[in-house]
Order: structure tokens, then C-alpha cells, then sequence
């Protein structure tokens, strides 16, 4: 299990906060590493607390993470980038959400709580940012290439046979 990485949401978009972070993948949760191909690779994540146009706190965040995925058609191992970033916004008084919510059905709004656990922000956004079916655009020629060579090649097999016929 990981170690959540807690802030005061609300403390933190008042103060214009400002966070920043670099994780390996190997220390995410286990239901990130159940979607990955290996537990290689990193996460970096930047974090920053404002008010918005309406001056409700926010939180904008921007996330680089980079995994291997198992390749559907080859099984190979196929390196993957994830790219997120948005903005959550912060309610105190959860008719107020409603009403945001109903007005901009893009707004990604949550109550906040005491604390807000970024760590688990960071595993979703992987885990969302995923292709449902990873495959290489081009299952590489090395495995093409490999699967040749331990095949005879067939116009070889018919000069042979060509030859001992005649
Ligand atoms: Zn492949």
C-alpha cells in the first residue's frame, strides 16, 4: 500500500500553493501496478493552488507519467506516456456544487475535506489516462523479423525440392 500524500485543499488554493513531485511508479499502489506491465518508470506531478475567476479555490494540476504497458497484439513490453492536467474545484457547501455542476457539466467539482490525498489524484489520472487496448503502432521488426528467421523460408524449401527433383 502507498502512503497518501495529504494537504489542506482549501488552505492550499488560499494560499496559492505550490507543489511539485517526482515519484517512481514502483511506489504507487498496487491498483496502478495491476494495470501496468511492469512497475518501471516514473511520475511527475505539479500542483498549484488558485482562486478562480468566481474566487472558488482551486487546484490545477498537470501530470507526466511514464509506464510500460504489455503490447495486445505482440505481448511485448511497449513504453507508454500518460499526459493529464485540469483544474478541481473546491465547494464548502455542497447545494453550491449542485448548482456549478448543472450550470458547466465539465467542471470537475468535489467537496472539500479536511484533507486531500494528491497521491491517490495521481493514480487515477494513470489509471484514467490508459488506452483500454495498448498495441504497438508497428509490433517492431525485431520481433518480425525474429519469427522469420526461426521459420525456414519458403522459396528456399521449393529450390531444394526443385533441385533433388531434378
Ligand atoms: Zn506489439
Amino acid at each position: 500500500m502507498s502512503n497518501p500524500i495529504l494537504i489542506d485543499p482549501l488552505a492550499f488554493a488560499r494560499d496559492g500553493g505550490q507543489f511539485d513531485k517526482e515519484l517512481a511508479i514502483a511506489d504507487l499502489d498496487e491498483r496502478v501496478h495491476e494495470v501496468l506491465a511492469s512497475t518501471a518508470g516514473a511520475v511527475k506531478l505539479s500542483l498549484s493552488g488558485f482562486s478562480d475567476r468566481l474566487r472558488r479555490p482551486s487546484l490545477r494540476y498537470a501530470l507526466t507519467a511514464n509506464v510500460e504497458l504489455s503490447c495486445q497484439r505482440c505481448l511485448g513490453v511497449m513504453p507508454f506516456e500518460v499526459e493529464s492536467e485540469g483544474v478541481i474545484t473546491l465547494f464548502v457547501n455542497e447545494s453550491k456544487l449542485d448548482d456549478a455542476v448543472a450550470q458547466d457539466e465539465e467542471l470537475d467539482a468535489i467537496m472539500a475535506e479536511d484533507e486531500f490525498d494528491v497521491l491517490a489524484l495521481i493514480e487515477d489520472e494513470i489509471i484514467m489516462g490508459l488506452p483500454l487496448s495498448a498495441k504497438h503502432d508497428d509490433c517492431g521488426s525485431e520481433h518480425l523479423e525474429r519469427a522469420k528467421a526461426d521459420k525456414p523460408n519458403p522459396f528456399a524449401v521449393l529450390a531444394t525440392l526443385k533441385k533433388s527433383g531434378s
